[in-house]
């Protein structure tokens, strides 16, 4: 294991107060859906008019740069020194992918990576912004404990599906984030079920009520059930927001969470 204390920390704290909200999107575990959600909730936000900024952390695998259509895009400065987030349909956006080349996974947990985490939230021209979504890595180890006792977030939305083993490492999400004194805004529960193309029934393919009881049990809200959907993947996939699409019907449910998030 990498000691990475300290690593990941906010040195001018001063920067940071043109950004009104930073937001840790969360999962206790991988491939539950947490950066797909992310990206959608940043669009969503993005319509009701905010300034928005998002911020791939995911050492273990940043997948911002396919989601926003910027794979193999390189980060440059300016004069000022400071990185240039890119801009994804007017989405500002950074991702620890542009920095630590992803050929080579042993880097990943080095302190190379480290290292590029902590450029990446020190050294980037944010500018203003009402939101920074930080797409955090899933899990609870040391670096998602550091980072998220280090960085002033306003609160954490967590991503689960409603399979039992998603649900019992979203509960560690829970008590982490309770550790260190960080508001859960909510659950997400993703791929909560899934619309049969045919007859229209609701399957719920990974079970049904796991976010509820988890919510309920922590006194935090369901911000929002998404479905399991091909047109999400699909939209991923060409590195386009779903959210940000009025004539997709999904777009109304990220907009629907966004707000209750905001
Ligand atoms: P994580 O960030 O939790 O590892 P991702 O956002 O990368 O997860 O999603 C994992 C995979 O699941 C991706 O292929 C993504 O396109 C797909 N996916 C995520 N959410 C949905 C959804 N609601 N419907 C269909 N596919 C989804």
């Amino acid at each position: 294991p990498v000691v990475i204390e300290s690593v990941v920390s906010i040195k001018e704290p001063a920067k940071f107060k043109a950004i009104k909200h930073i937001v840790l999107i969360a999962s206790g575990k991988g491939g539950v859906g947490k950066s797909t959600t992310a990206v959608n909730l940043a669009g969503a936000l993005k319509n009701e008019g905010a300034k928005v900024g998002i911020l791939d952390a995911d050492i273990y695998g940043p997948s911002i740069p396919m989601l926003l259509g910027l794979v193999g895009a390189e980060p440059q400065t300016k004069d000022n020194k400071l990185l240039q987030p890119f801009d994804a349909n007017s989405i500002k956006a950074q991702s620890i992918g542009f920095l630590v080349p992803s050929d080579d996974a042993t880097v990943w947990r080095g302190p190379m990576a480290s290292g590029a985490l902590n450029q990446l939230l020190n050294e980037t021209d944010w500018g203003e912004l009402d939101y920074l979504i930080v797409d955090m890595p899933p899990g609870t180890g040391d670096i998602q404990l550091t980072m998220s006792q280090k960085v002033p977030a306003s609160g954490t939305v967590i991503v689960t599906t409603p399979q039992d083993l998603a649900l019992a490492d979203a509960q560690k999400g829970i008590a982490m984030f309770n550790k260190v004194n960080v508001p859960v805004l909510g659950l997400i529960e993703n791929m909560s079920h899934y619309i049969c193309t045919h007859c229209g029934e609701a399957n719920h393919v990974f079970g049904k009520d796991g976010a509820e009881k988890l919510a309920h049990k922590h006194g935090v809200p369901v911000l929002s059930h998404i479905p399991l959907a091909i047109d999400i993947r699909e939209y991923s996939e060409q590195g386009k927001l779903i959210a940000s699409d009025n004539s997709a019907a999904i777009s109304k449910t990220y907009s629907a969470a966004a707000r209750l998030m905001a």
